[in-house]
């Protein structure tokens, strides 16, 4: 047992998983969100558990397709034109990362964290105070076009190289898959090794699990500084004013984490990668299975009774603005895979966003501070931060309490740009 003392800055869903598995080991464990820990962007994502997204986003062909979606209002994709040092400096890094050799080395290791990472969500649905409708149902991945096709059939190639399942089926074998569903595809690449889960349970019962065992919880207080003495976060400050002195810190403050480290003299390369998010109540006729819409990047899954549907990804600055336009994007692809699927939504339907902490080269940030001993950071994870959830709290903690790590950590390390 350890007797480590950690404070843990941002309660999304690595800050809990983390503090799960310190709790485990016997760490005294306080976890501080400027928010209440009832909403954010773990809650309100699509729930997928996916060791099908081996390949990361910075790929040689993203760059030509990425500035053609710039010119498109209802497009997956969108950069807020603006001159600013940090978006410059991680563009740049991403078109560095947007290579085969980086690819080849990112794809087994993302592979292996998303495997790991859903054996451990398995182990805690099994617990006692859980029931967060984790499935594994696999996931579908439809296309219309044949240039898709050909992308998914090298997808496919690429997966089988890696030992993993994934089934290029057409028009009849995706109907015995989904027989209520209408579909007006070419075909899909179904990867049945992959799960999902209703995030907002998730995250509920893991909050009300980890009182349960005794971790403290600050909420509404936003940590605006810290006190540095010698190589050692000493205190951490709040935007009350008052402050609390630590041991030790995990920074794990989602799209808000560079700007932290940076009061303390550190650098990483971070952009949030803002996206939307409609959930629909008692739907009837919908998929089993959770799908995406290749072309279009919009995700749906089942979720109990519900259905969300998510999609698009705006590196804009933290900006709090709701694009109407995209979110009729993501609405309207709907249709155009599945034919009866109801997806009209009313105006009084919440739209939800969350922002997505993206690395320049899809690969998370997990590990120590170079500059402060007693810091750690868990972040970065873009649009696997679910997925990687549970995984990088037992890493975390493993690294915390003095343990060998279950895997490598050298890709993740904070000053690898
Ligand atoms: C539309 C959409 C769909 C998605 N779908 C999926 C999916 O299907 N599968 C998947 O794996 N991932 C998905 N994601 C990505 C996933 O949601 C994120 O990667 C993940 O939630 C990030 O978790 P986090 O704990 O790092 O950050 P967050 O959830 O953002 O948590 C960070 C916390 O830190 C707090 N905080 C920040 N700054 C401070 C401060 N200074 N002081 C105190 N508190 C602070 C914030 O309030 C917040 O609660 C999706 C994202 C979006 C937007």
């Amino acid at each position: 047992m350890s007797t480590e003392n950690i404070h843990i800055v941002g309660g999304g869903i690595i800050g809990l998983c983390t503090a799960w598995y310190l709790k485990k080991e016997g760490c005294e464990v306080t976890i501080i969100d400027r928010n209440d820990f009832s909403d954010g962007t773990s809650y309100g994502n699509a729930g997928m558990i996916v060791p099908s997204h081996f390949v990361p986003m910075a790929t040689p062909g993203v760059i030509t397709q990425g500035l053609k979606w710039l010119l498109n209002s209802k497009s997956p994709f969108y950069i807020k034109p603006r001159l600013n040092l940090d978006l410059m400096q991680w563009l740049w890094h991403f078109y560095r990362s947007a290579n085969e050799q980086q690819v080849e080395k990112a794809m087994p290791v993302l592979y292996e964290l998303n495997e790991r990472s859903k054996e451990l969500y398995k182990v805690m649905a099994a617990e006692n105070g859980f029931d967060f409708g984790f499935e594994e149902r696999g996931l579908l991945m439809l296309y219309k076009t044949r240039k898709q096709a050909e992308e998914e059939e090298e997808l496919a190639e690429k997966a089988h190289q890696l030992g993993i399942q994934a089934d290029l089926l057409d028009y009849n074998g995706l109907k015995r898959l989904e027989p209520e569903m209408d579909m007006d595809v070419l075909g899909g690449i179904y990867f049945p090794g992959d799960a999902h889960l209703y995030p907002n349970l998730l995250m509920k019962q893991l909050v009300t699990q980890l009182k349960n065992l005794g971790v403290q919880f600050i909420s509404n207080s936003s940590i605006t500084d810290f006190d540095v003495k010698g190589s050692k976060v000493t205190t951490l400050k709040t935007d009350s004013g008052s402050t609390i002195p630590v041991e030790n810190v995990l920074l794990s403050s989602g799209s808000w984490t560079g700007l932290l480290l940076k009061k303390a003299g550190e650098k990483i390369h971070l952009q949030d990668g803002k996206g939307y998010s409609v959930t629909l109540r008692d739907t009837n006729n919908r998929p089993r299975i959770p799908t995406i819409l290749s072309e279009a990047k919009v995700a749906i899954t089942p979720m109990g009774n519900d259905l969300r549907i998510g999609g698009t990804l705006e590196l804009s600055g933290l900006s709090q603005k709701v694009s109407q336009m995209r979110v009729q994007g993501i609405i309207e692809s709907i249709p155009a895979y599945y034919k009866n699927l109801d997806v009209s939504i009313a105006d009084e339907t919440p739209i939800w966003k969350g922002y997505r902490p993206c690395t320049p080269d899809g690969m998370p940030y997990i590990g120590k501070s170079d500059a402060l001993t007693n810091c750690y950071v868990g972040t970065g994870h873009g649009m696997m931060g679910l997925s990687l959830g549970a995984v990088t709290g037992k890493l975390i903690s493993e690294l915390i309490t003095g343990q060998k790590p279950m895997m490598d950590l050298h890709l993740f390390r904070l000053n690898r740009f």
